[in-house]
């Protein structure tokens, strides 16, 4: 496999595949760029090396073409803000000006393509289709729409004359721009920096952690982790439970749990799930005891209450006291540490305390000498208000390529540069 360290990039044109779905404003402006400026190693390698760049990224769900609302072209003053080179921007990701201006480029250039999913193609889904449209219209819709995404992926692959994927994020896609266009580049495709430092980190901790090894689930719901939950079973020493899944575990052990949020469609799978635990000798760690509130605000009221007894009109929204003794004692026990999910409704103050012990935690098994891993928006957004990101060992970008890689334990996009 080609590494980006090792490639010859001079008088080359590299397409390079990044994330710059960044956050913008009313007025365009990009309110967090952390995703360009995660990017920028790769670029700036390439550019040092005497190549050219060509850049391409999507941007939020436009579903048409042109949609100014999420047109790249926003975007290119924080780009040469971290760059500290001109970009010049191609207006279209297809066409010909696109194709001239890549054609054209020399070393040292930096050519940004307007966003991809301006086109149905990229992702291979149809648009148009009527709300009522039936599965054979889908089907047939789809199947019309393969032709038209291979002449768009060749187009794009003829841009360049290598293919750099430094988009961990949309990695678990099987897109256009993430998966299909590898084949065009059988000798020359590699992974950027960050895919790079991404991969390994997670690799890391699913192949060869030390232990003991505990994830941390927390979030919403049971139905949106089951997959992981399972896949984790087979990795991990411990697992502990925290957010509003912890009510679907509560009901189905038999457990009142008044208003919280609770899938009693979920009861046989969470029994599944703790017999399974059971039988793999995985110690399943849940808090015993809830922070509970009349209403869902900072002004309501509280108290602490057992998981398995709550009053009727209240809702658990955190752990209490008893959950953050266990939970800072047991993380502080392991050597490999993987967070995904708040243990609390994080965003509100008054309940995030919770989530604020599980990060302290974290931050101070690190200290003592554990790997920590932070992926999923939530736990990342929880890691940052509470000021902890330079103090756990890896932060992933990717949110939902992260669960996929451990609940498949590859990527697509991984596996396309990689195979
Ligand atoms: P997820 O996207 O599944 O990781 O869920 C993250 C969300 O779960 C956050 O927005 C939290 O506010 C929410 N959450 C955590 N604990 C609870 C809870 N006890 N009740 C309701 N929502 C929760």
């Amino acid at each position: 496999m080609v590494s980006i360290d090792n490639y010859d990039f001079k008088g080359k044109r590299a397409i390079i595949r990044v994330d710059f779905n960044v956050p913008v404003d009313g007025e365009g402006n990009v309110t967090d760029d952390t995703r360009i400026r995660a990017a920028m190693p790769t670029v700036k390698k390439v550019l040092a090396e005497g190549g050219a760049v060509i850049l391409m990224s999507h941007m939020g769900r436009p579903k048409k073409n042109p949609d100014t609302k999420f047109t790249l072209e926003q975007i290119i003053p924080a780009v040469e803000k971290n760059l500290g080179v001109k970009v010049q921007f191609a207006g279209d990701c297809m066409g010909e000006k696109a194709a001239e201006m890549c054609a054209a480029a020399k070393a040292g250039d930096v050519i940004l393509l307007e966003n991809l999913r301006f086109y149905a193609e990229e992702e291979g889904k149809p648009r148009g289709l009527s709300a009522d449209a039936t599965k054979e219209e889908k089907d047939a819709a789809k199947k019309a729409l393969k032709e038209p995404q291979k002449e768009f992926v060749k187009k794009l692959a003829s841009y360049a004359d290598c293919y750099i994927n430094d988009a961990f994020g949309t990695a678990h896609r099987k897109h256009a721009s993430t998966y299909l266009i590898a084949e065009y580049f059988p000798q020359d495709k590699m992974f950027g920096y960050l895919m790079e430092k991404e991969v390994k980190a997670i690799s890391e901790v699913m192949e060869k952690p030390q232990r003991p090894f505990c994830a941390i689930v927390g979030g919403s719901k049971v139905s949106s982790k089951i997959g992981v939950i399972k896949a984790l079973l087979d990795k991990c020493d411990s697992i502990i439970i925290g957010g509003g899944m912890t009510y679907t575990f509560a009901g189905a052990l038999g457990g009142k749990v008044g208003k919280s949020i609770c899938e009693p469609d979920m009861f046989p799978v969470a029994l599944e799930i703790l017999e399974m635990a059971k039988a793999k000798g995985v110690k399943f760690v849940m808090s015993p005891d809830a922070l509970t509130c009349d209403q869902f605000s900072e002004e309501a009221n509280t108290k602490e209450a057992s998981v398995m007894d709550i009053d009727p009109e209240w809702e658990g929204v955190d752990i209490g006291a008893g959950g953050k003794a266990a939970f800072r004692e047991h993380i502080l026990s392991c050597k490999t540490i993987l967070w995904n999910g708040p243990v609390g409704v994080f965003e509100i103050n008054k309940f995030a305390t919770g989530s604020k012990a599980v990060a302290d935690a974290i931050a101070e098994a690190t200290k003592n000498g554990a790997f920590s891993l932070i992926g999923g928006g939530d736990s990342v957004a929880c890691v940052n208000k509470f000021g902890l990101g330079d103090q756990v060992s890896y932060i992933s970008t990717g949110g939902g390529a992260l669960l996929e890689y451990i609940e498949f334990g590859d990527l697509p996009g991984v596996a396309a540069i990689r195979d």
